[in-house]
Order: C-alpha cells, then structure tokens, then sequence
C-alpha cells in the first residue's frame, strides 16, 4: 500500500548487520525540500548555489543569499544543510560574470580556483552562510535549536587552497562573530583523491564528486555524448580513487560522503558503502530505491564486494558483479 511504502521510505538507510549510512538528497531550492523529505532523505547534502547567480541574470547580494539559505534551513527543520560554496567554470558557466574565455574551462579557473580569486564572490557567499549559522532557525528535527549548516568548497586540488579558504572562513566569521561550522572540501580531482590523507588534516568533512572525479580520472569530458557510454563512475580506477579517500580520511577520523550520480544508483550506493563512504546524497527520485537496497545487503558483503570490484579490469566487470550477488541472493 501506499502508506506501508511511505513508512519504508522513512526507515534509517541501515544493513541488516546494523550499520546506518546518512542520507542526504542533492537540493537547490526550498520549495524541493518537501519532496526530498518525503522521499526519506534525512537532509540535504549536497546544495548546490550556482542556481541563484544563474536564474537571475545577475549576481545576488549578501541579503539575497542569506534570505535563501535561511529559508532552506527553516525547510529542513533541524535536519542538516551541506551548502556548496559556488562553482562556476567548466559546465557551469554564468554569463553576466563575463569571465575571461578559457581554451579548456574545465582544467581552468573553475570552483576554489575561481573563489580565491574573486573575493568579490566569495566573500558576499560566505558571510550570508555566517549569518544563516549565527542566527539559527526553529527545529523540530533532531539537531536542536543551531542552525546545522556545514559549508563545502569545490574543486579543492591542493592543501594550499583549503588553508587559504579556511583563513577566509575564519576571518568572516570571527568579524560577525559566528559560531565555527565544519568546513569540508569536494573530492573530485584525482590530486584530491590521491592526496587525501594531506587533504582530510585541514578540513572537517570530504564529500566526493564523482561525476567530476570520473571525469578528470577517465579524461573524458562529462559533456562529450560520443564517450558517455565510457564514463562510468564504477569504472575500478575511479572505485580504487574513492577507496583512498576512504583511507585518507579515516586517518583523521573524518567523515566522507559522495553527492555524484552513483551514489544515487543502487548498486553503486552498496559499493560506495563498502569502500567506507559515511554518507550518500543523490536527487529525491533515487532515494527510496537506494535506501530499499542498502537495507537488504550487510556491510560485510559490501566491503567483500567493493575490494572484488576494485580489482575488476573494467567498468562492464564491475556492473556484471551486480547480477552474480543478485543471483547468489535468490
Ligand atoms: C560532482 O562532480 O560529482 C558533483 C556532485 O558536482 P557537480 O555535478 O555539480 O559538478
Ligand atoms: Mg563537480
């Protein structure tokens, strides 16, 4: 029935050997937090801000955006908030920003690159995010009464790069007098995945791109529809990237979580938890049957699994091993 399978939809994402993977969805805009929810999503992981300098045509101020995050917040109830600091460049280009055209926009300025770079954009982001954690909003969620907001930057590749937003995050926020929020970065250089251990010592949180982590592995850029068939994200060179990560990161007792496509993909959501992963943040429609499989599995399978599919020769390999754990099932 109806009812039975919204109360499936509400139950923790949790193997029956008991391990519980966090939830998040992939949403913009207040108004989709509704759907999210009701699709079992436990908050959002990955918002991503690109949208409010594209939908208007113009770059929104300070006010504006803290409006926004705010209203966000207020949607989620207590429920935590995973904002993406803005990532313009490659696929995502803003034309009333008039950037300097680039031969290959994405291996240019784009993401982290972009925000060290123009504080003029970064700054106004940041101190509305500030602003949206100091001011906290009503829960009726667990989480309390702060505001559980997190901020994460894009395209990280090198350590620099994070001290140097870290110092920015920190200056606005002692300026307004904010309470701390973790900071996380995105994995989705290669550099990033094989760096991770370096990486996971100076942020609070990893969230892996894996749309741009297959891309940058494969060199095959995410827009080309000829090679799209080739740009699998359970491709074992992308999988063993994510496995370091895992690694990288459980050094420093940090938390990872993937907000790419295949973490909204069954199979690859079970892969994903067996290579370590804490966290999955996909689109609203791709909940329930990721939540449904990873019910059904025990982490101790997937883990058996993962390191199978790590040392698979190619991405088809990977994917055929669905069907054989699908038949040793029956
Ligand atoms: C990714 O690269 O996997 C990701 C989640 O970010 P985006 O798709 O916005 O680049
Ligand atoms: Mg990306």
């Amino acid at each position: 029935t109806q009812e039975a399978e919204a109360r499936e939809r509400g139950l923790p994402a949790r193997t029956r050997d008991g391990h519980a993977l966090a939830i998040g969805a992939n949403v913009n805009t207040p108004d989709q937090v509704p759907f999210a929810l009701s699709q079992g999503a436990e908050g959002v992981g990955l918002m991503r801000t690109e949208f409010l300098f594209l939908e208007r045509g113009e770059t929104p101020g300070e006010d504006d955006q803290y409006a926004t995050y705010r209203a966000m917040l207020e949607a989620l109830r207590g429920r935590p908030l995973i904002v993406r600091a803005l990532d313009i460049g490659g696929d995502k280009q803003v034309p009333h920003l008039a950037l300097p055209k680039e031969e290959n926009p994405f291996l240019g300025v784009r993401g982290a690159r972009l925000l060290l770079r123009r504080p003029d954009l970064m700054e106004p982001q940041l101190r509305a995010l500030y602003r949206a954690a100091k001011d906290g909003v009503p829960a009726d969620a667990p989480g309390g009464k702060d505001a559980p907001l997190s901020i994460m930057f894009p395209m990280i590749t090198s350590v620099p790069e994070v001290l140097a937003l870290r110092d920015a995050c920190e200056r606005i926020r002692a300026e307004i007098a904010a309470p701390a929020v973790p900071l996380g970065i995105m994995i989705e250089v290669p550099a990033a995945a094989i760096q991770a251990d370096a990486l996971a010592a100076h942020c609070d949180f990893f969230s892996i791109g894996t749309n741009d982590l297959t891309q940058y592995a494969l060199a095959i850029d995410r827009q080309n529809t000829e090679l799209a068939p080739e740009a699998d994200s359970l491709h074992p060179a992308v999988l063993r990237l994510v496995r370091m990560t895992c690694e990288g990161a459980a050094r420093h007792g940090r938390f990872v979580g993937v907000c790419g496509g295949i973490a909204g993909d069954p199979f690859g959501a079970g892969l994903l938890a067996g290579l370590g992963v804490h966290e999955l943040s996909m689109t609203p429609r791709d909940l329930p049957a990721v939540k449904a499989r990873l019910r059904a599995a025990s982490l101790a399978e997937l883990k058996a699994l993962a390191e199978e599919a790590c040392a698979q020769p190619d991405a088809a390999a990977v994917r055929a091993l669905d069907r054989s754990s699908g038949d040793r099932a029956e």
